[in-house]
């Protein structure tokens, strides 16, 4: 499965000059809500992010997503996994277990999010369920945006990866692109301007 393709032929993957919200440029930009828009695409990534974490052999009773970015791959990879499906939610800044939703002590519950960044939501929803007495046994995204390590690839954590170290990530595919400062932007220096995405109505 071509995952970066699926993201490109869904608008998801956009190339081009961005500035991102850390002032960085990137060639690239992540949208990752176009390529679940579609939800047969969803149906086919979660079926495939399923296997992995089945054929690693981890008994899951319940996904939880952080809310709002995980609630869509969450909600299909619960389907494929057969098992329950819950979200946590900002509330005033704190990431909360709401809607009459509860866990049970010992249940064993995997996070999933769109895409792991650095992971601090999937960590806030993470010690969430963890106090209510929930034991979360592993995290699950689409895609990895590269700080993390996810099961199977040879790329290394970094420094900035808040996900544990001694519970595995899922995910289909590392999109790890380079990032620039706008001093050292090699697109910058040839004269481009970086745009803002949003700014087109992304
Ligand atoms: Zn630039």
């Amino acid at each position: 499965m071509d995952i970066k393709k699926i993201y490109m032929n869904a608008d998801a993957l956009l190339k081009g000059h961005f500035k991102l919200s850390s002032g960085n440029h990137s060639e690239y930009y992540l949208q990752s809500a176009k390529v679940l828009e579609n939800p047969k695409t969803a149906k086919m990534l979660a079926e495939e992010l399923a296997k992995q974490i089945r054929s690693y052999g981890l008994e899951i009773d319940t996904v939880c997503s952080p809310a709002i970015g995980g609630l869509i791959a969450g909600f299909a990879l619960a389907d494929a996994l057969g098992c329950r499906y819950i979200f946590t939610e900002r509330v005033e800044g704190r990431m909360t277990l709401r809607r009459g939703f509860e866990v049970q002590k010992g249940e064993r519950i995997i996070i999933c999010e769109d895409i792991i960044t650095t992971g601090g939501s999937a960590m806030e929803a993470a010690f969430e369920v963890e106090r209510l007495g929930a034991e979360v046994v592993a995290f699950a995204a689409l895609a990895n945006r590269g700080f993390c390590r996810r099961e199977g690839s040879s790329l290394d954590r970094k420094p900035n990866c808040k996900l544990p170290n001694n519970k595995p990530l899922f995910a289909l595919a590392d999109f790890d692109f380079p990032m620039y400062s706008p001093q050292e932007c090699p697109m910058c220096k040839s004269g481009s301007e970086a745009v803002k995405p949003g700014s087109r109505g992304n």
